[in-house]
């Protein structure tokens, strides 16, 4: 069952601290996340669904799920 309360989540980059190496863009199901300037990673967050596979991924572990209240 589903909770409609629940807050959406999002996926969220510390971009400071991204190698920029691809992981999570191969492995995000939606195409949500791209190499900005071959620099870091952004989100689109239009179209991330927060499944957490990004996160998983990512080596230096800079990608956080986070709930969106706003
Ligand atoms: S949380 Fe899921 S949908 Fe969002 S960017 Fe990461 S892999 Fe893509
Ligand atoms: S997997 Fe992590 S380090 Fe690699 S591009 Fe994505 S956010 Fe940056």
């Amino acid at each position: 069952m589903t909770n409609p309360k629940r807050a959406p989540r999002k996926a969220e980059v510390f971009e400071s601290q991204c190698v920029a190496c691809g992981c999570c863009v191969k492995v995000c199901p939606l195409g949500a996340i791209a190499i900005d300037r071959g620099i870091k990673a952004v989100v689109d967050k239009a179209k991330c669904v927060g499944c957490g596979k990004c996160a998983k991924e990512c080596p230096a572990s800079v990608i956080e799920i986070q709930e969106v209240t706003a």
